[in-house]
């Protein structure tokens, strides 16, 4: 078995104290790989490497083509790898492999966008107002880019921060959850072979209490991207103040799903299932608070139950498998706490609400796809991010009051309308406050659309144009062609 390290100024190396840390398979709990384990020492010292390859200028220096052009190369080289990756994204997260196989082919397609999208960065000219002068805006890259990701989409996320950071002419850091760092390795020996010079990318594993703080309050560090949880996200933005860092903020959802009675009724149940569990619910935008008008909710709730009943879970190596197993038992005992929670608080289980009692799956940490009927906006299932195979069902009267409920949630990163009144869908998402809203689809994304939240979802965007000014700063360039004394003083 490989023992994988960090790269650090284009050397492979060992943590410091040589401290090691086994990453598991969710399935079975065996051992799959063994990793350095990194503390804030290392670090620094991959910081240090970031800071003298940006100062350095090389890569902001390299032609805008050729950075594309290299950028290029990592994405034929994941298309290249992309079953080995798509085992190893389902080896160390559970999820089922053709799900991982779709995760590679979007990856290398976000590799792609970037690289065409360098080229056509340069500055613009502006209609100076001044006579005789000349004002142009330029794009320059912020400098050493901190760039810390989660464990449910591991190389997904990393995708979203690498291209575009490298594709500006930044340096980076980039620290991967320290429970799911195989792909996110893997990727790093890649951009290595397409060629990108020591010190411009940076990998350091290990947790985030060390790690993961030491790059958001480092002062050497000019950017902080960060995706992960709420409560994370509070404490790296209070870090990044220390020197007014510029933040990237990708946190939860509790996303509504509003189905209209007027929707297609079969494709409404079909997508209402696939809102919620890929990846076992383990989404940041699964659509886990579904929004049912009133006259079709016995209907509605009598089909989704039965689907669900026949959903299989199992290894994500089998192709009968359509959900794995969560992330890890201290995840499992979250989302078992947060059922328990809404059953005490009156939410009836229609479905699931439990481990699987299959002796096959025992080793793994599965939690039974589940439905929750009789909720109410105040629960704490309705509100809070369980992260897990579970739908909240609320129902509405009125087209205010779905969206009244819609609403009523400090997060806002997605959400769903479904129905054949595009008129209504309109209105509906006009006043949805979410950084993506689907009208009769969920969870359907590309590169070139941004992706982000409103309110506590997050700050910023990835993806699309506004995903690599992210990655920019803004630079007014003003020349006097005719440059005369004032004589003021
Ligand atoms: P998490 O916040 O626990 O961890 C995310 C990363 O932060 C990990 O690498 C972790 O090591 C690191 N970290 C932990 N403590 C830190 C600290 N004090 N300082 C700096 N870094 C620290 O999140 P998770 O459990 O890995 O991921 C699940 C969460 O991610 C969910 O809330 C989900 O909604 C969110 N998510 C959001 C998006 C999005 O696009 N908005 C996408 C995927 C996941």
């Amino acid at each position: 078995m490989d023992f994988k390290k960090n790269y650090i100024n284009g050397e492979w190396v060992a943590s410091h104290s040589n401290a090691t840390r086994d990453i598991i398979n969710p399935f079975n709990q065996e051992i799959i790989a063994t990793v350095t384990e990194s503390d804030e020492t290392d670090t620094k010292a991959a910081i240090n490497a970031a800071r003298e390859a940006f100062d350095s200028g090389k890569w902001a220096a390299t032609p805008a083509t050729e950075r594309g052009h290299i950028v290029h190369i990592i994405a034929e080289l994941i298309e290249r790898d992309k079953e080995e990756l798509a085992k190893l994204e389902s080896l160390d997260t559970g999820k089922t492999v053709e799900e991982s196989r779709g995760d590679m082919e979007d990856i290398a397609g976000v590799f792609r966008y970037y690289a065409q999208l360098a080229d056509k960065n340069g500055g613009e000219i502006i209609d100076s107002p001044i006579p005789n002068t000349i004002s142009k805006v330029v794009h320059e890259p912020v400098g050493v880019c901190g760039q810390i990701t989660p464990w449910n989409y591991p190389l997904l996320q990393a995708s979203w921060k690498l291209a575009p950071a490298l594709v500006a002419g930044n340096t980076l850091i980039m620290k991967p959850s320290e429970i799911t760092p195989l792909t996110t390795v893997k990727v790093f020996e890649l951009m290595e072979e397409a060629g990108v010079p020591s010190g411009v990318i940076n990998l350091i594993l290990g947790p985030g209490e060390s790690v993961g703080a030491e790059l958001s309050a480092n002062e050497e560090v000019d950017l902080i991207s960060f995706t992960g949880g709420i409560a994370t996200g509070k404490k790296i933005m209070q870090a990044a103040s220390a020197n007014v860092k510029n933040i990237a903020l990708e946190l939860g959802g509790k996303n509504p799903n509003i189905i209209f009675a007027d929707a297609d009724f079969d494709t409404a149940v079909d997508q209402a299932l696939n809102a919620v569990y890929f990846h076992a619910g383990q989404i940041c935008s699964a659509g886990t608070r579904l929004i049912v008008e009133e006259t079709i909710h016995d209907k509605f709730i009598e089909k989704l139950v039965q689907r669900v009943e026949n959903i299989k879970l199992g290894s994500g190596f089998d192709k009968n498998t359509q959900m794995g197993p969560l992330i890890s038992e201290e995840h499992l005992n979250k989302v078992i706490h947060y059922v328990e929670t809404g059953k005490q608080e009156g939410a009836t289980v229609a479905v699931g609400g439990k481990r699987p009692n299959n002796p096959a799956l025992q080793q793994g940490f599965f939690y039974l796809p589940t439905v929750l009927t009789n909720c109410t906006t105040e629960m704490h299932v309705v509100q809070e991010e369980g992260f897990g195979p579970v739908i909240t069902v609320e129902t509405f009267q009125t087209e205010a009051e779905a969206i009244t409920l819609a609403n009523d949630s400090i997060y806002g990163l997605s959400g769903g309308v479904w129905t054949n009144d595009i008129a209504k869908a309109e209105r509906c998402v006009a006043k949805m406050r979410m950084g993506t809203v689907w009208i009769n689809e969920f969870n359907l994304y590309f590169p070139h659309a941004p992706w982000g939240g409103f309110k506590q979802s997050g700050i910023g965007r990835e993806l699309g144009k506004a995903g690599l000014e992210e990655y920019q700063e803004t630079k007014h360039i003003f020349q006097n062609l005719k440059p005369e004394a004032m004589n003021w003083f």
